[in-house]
């Protein structure tokens, strides 16, 4: 039974190793102890979490936070695969390479779990998961139930989806994928995999920090802006990959100054606003203004 609330530490789970304790999470492992969790707690709004590989939690939000992290269930049948959202991605794209349903291989190699890149629709060379999705459950916490919808239902854009943050909890989805050879969907995999290893920085990080600007990615603005691979204190704007902010031994507060830095900067050199696409729960902001 998962319907009590625990302490846990972010920055033992989050990709970029930092993070504040939290101290009151639900980790439910199934649907019916999420609702339990609900009829506990139903009153509060809670922060919903999943792989925390693009979330910088900065301190604690002294409400319930859900982790759907647990919730794990892939049925695959013919080339339905259904799959609940705390299931990883990597783990759904090895499973369709492994049950030769094609589709996914775009996708392969994206961190966090299937919520978190539902929520964001998540997507990477040319193709996002909202292209391969046909049915998305979500449990609402504005009326305590859970409601099925359609593609169309939930208005996938550019990270972007209606799920509304914190009071749709994606419990689940599911896709139409196409039947293909495991060779040749291993294949594409293996390419997408080296292009990863190739453009982006291994170790610690949230992945893009920043959404593209007019279709132009935030990591030409922060190059031009000459803030590639620049270091403070531990953390760096990669010099893979500029729209990385990489932990090599910096603070959560080191992060926020990046962040900060590469918005001012952006904005004096282009008159770009850039806009997160990492979500930074909690008000801390950054407190070195010399920067
Ligand atoms: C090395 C690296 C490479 C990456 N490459 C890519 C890439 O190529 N493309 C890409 O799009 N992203 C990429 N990312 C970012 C990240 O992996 C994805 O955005 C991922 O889908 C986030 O999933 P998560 O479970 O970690 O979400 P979290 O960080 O836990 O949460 C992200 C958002 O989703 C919400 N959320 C999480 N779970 C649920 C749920 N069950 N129901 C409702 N809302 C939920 C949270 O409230 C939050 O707003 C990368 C990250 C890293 C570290």
């Amino acid at each position: 039974m998962s319907t009590k609330s625990v302490q846990a530490d972010t920055s033992k789970i989050s990709t970029l190793r930092l993070g504040a304790v939290l101290k009151d999470v639900y980790f439910p492992e199934n649907n019916e102890e999420l609702l339990k969790i609900y009829a506990k707690i139903g009153d509060k709004q809670p922060t919903v979490l999943g792989g925390i590989s693009n979330t910088l939690v900065v301190e604690d939000t002294n409400e319930p936070v859900i982790m759907t992290s647990l919730l794990k269930e892939i049925i695959i049948s013919n080339n339905y695969l259904y799959a609940s959202s705390g299931d990883s991605l990597i783990r759904i794209c090895n499973l369709a390479l492994e049950y030769g349903l094609s589709g996914l291989e775009n996708l392969s190699g994206i961190p966090g779990t299937l919520g978190g890149a539902i929520k964001g629709n998540s997507g990477s060379y040319g193709s996002a998961i909202s292209d391969f999705i046909d049915r998305v459950y979500i449990f609402s916490w504005d009326s305590g139930k859970i409601i099925e919808l359609q593609k169309k239902d939930l208005a996938f854009g550019y990270r972007y989806s209606s799920i509304k943050q914190d009071r749709d909890i994606v419990l689940g989805a599911s896709f139409i994928l196409q039947p293909e050879k495991p060779q040749e969907i291993s294949k594409r995999m293996q390419e997408v995999a080296f292009m990863r290893r190739s453009t982006q920085p291994k170790g610690k990080s949230l992945g893009s920090v920043f959404k593209r600007y007019e279709d132009v990615s935030a990591g030409y603005y922060i190059e031009k802006a000459g803030l590639k691979g620049y270091s403070l204190n531990g953390m760096e704007i990669s010099s893979v990959h500029a729209n990385f902010i990489v932990n090599n031994g910096g603070s959560v507060d080191d992060y926020l100054c990046l962040i900060n830095l590469i918005k001012t900067k952006v904005f004096e050199c282009f008159g770009v606003k850039l806009e997160e696409e990492v979500r930074i729960i909690g008000c801390k902001q950054c407190t070195k203004n010399s920067l």
